[in-house]
């Protein structure tokens, strides 16, 4: 028996046990199970991990800068974003991944060869799509609402810059990953300015899933290509059920998550 778990709080609305139990089932492993662990204080996510016996787990909001700092160790694009949403016990060690961006990227992927991509937002999704975008050699540009954060994109080589030191060029993706439209209709930049960007940029994603934002609406009414983040949340678990089960077939994993999401 091998257990596994999402940790976060809240956690009931989580699809992850949907998408890993029916992924298990599919490759006959009736002993695995995946289940979700409420924890509220993140400090206690190693302690929990031990005392469940899990041999894999993957983290949520609040607790991804939590399982950063716990982890034995912390490989790939988790290590420059300094947050882990996939933990696997390697060898008695509790090791940290990232699965979220390369799982935005994978699934970005699926509908074409993206060079030059503008990213709204510099929080810690945009960090991480960001780095794998330029780690695959593409022209990232990062918009932000205020300065504070565009700090670290400067440091590290990115065109970035607030609203009002924006100037549009032409990109082939634009990338909603702020919380505008989560709780709300707002958009990420205002309109004027998201109007300029989007005269000649033929895709528009979000990272955002299970409501159509605001944003998505704008690019849809202006006959845009779009992408909301449900892929991405399927590919994140993809890339983090591989860490789970190394022998899983990446294309056969991602569609019987897909079906397992959309039952
Ligand atoms: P952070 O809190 O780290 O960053 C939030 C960013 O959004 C900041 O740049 C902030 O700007 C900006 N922002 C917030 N509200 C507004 C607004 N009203 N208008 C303009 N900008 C705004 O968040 P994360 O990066 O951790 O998460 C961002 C989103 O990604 C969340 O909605 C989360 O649900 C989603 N997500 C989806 C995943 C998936 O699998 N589909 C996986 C992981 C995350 P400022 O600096 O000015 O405050």
């Amino acid at each position: 028996m091998k257990l596994f778990t999402i940790f976060g709080n809240p956690v009931s609305h989580s699809f992850s046990p949907k998408i890993h139990n029916a992924s298990f089932k599919k490759m006959g492993l009736h002993h695995h199970s995946y289940v979700r662990t409420k924890v509220e204080d993140g400090n206690n996510l190693k302690e929990v991990f031990k005392t469940l016996g899990l041999s894999g787990a993957n983290v949520t909001v609040p607790h991804k800068e939590f399982a950063y700092s716990l982890a034995d160790e912390v490989r790939g694009v988790a290590q420059v974003i300094g947050a882990v949403n996939t933990l696997v016990l390697e060898d008695g060690k509790l090791i940290g991944y990232n699965t979220d961006a390369p799982g935005f990227f994978k699934n970005i992927s699926t509908y074409g060869d993206f060079q030059k991509i503008l990213i709204i937002g510099a929080g810690g999704t945009a960090k991480a799509i960001a780095t794998v975008f330029k780690d695959e050699g593409k022209e990232v540009t990062v918009l932000n609402r205020s300065k504070k954060r565009l700090d670290y994109f400067k440091e590290n080589g990115f065109k970035a810059s607030t609203w009002d030191e924006f100037t549009a060029q032409e990109y082939d993706l634009v990338v909603n990953t702020t919380s505008a439209g989560l709780e709300d209709d707002s958009l990420p930049v205002p309109q004027d300015l998201l109007e300029n960007i989007l005269n000649s940029a033929p895709f528009c994603a979000d990272v955002i899933y299970g409501k159509e934002t605001s944003f998505l609406r704008y690019c849809k009414s202006r006959d845009l290509k779009t992408a909301d983040g449900s892929g991405m949340l399927i590919w994140q678990g993809v890339l983090a059920f591989k860490k789970f089960v190394p022998t899983s077939n990446e294309s056969e994993i991602a569609e019987v998550m897909k079906k397992a999401f959309y039952l």
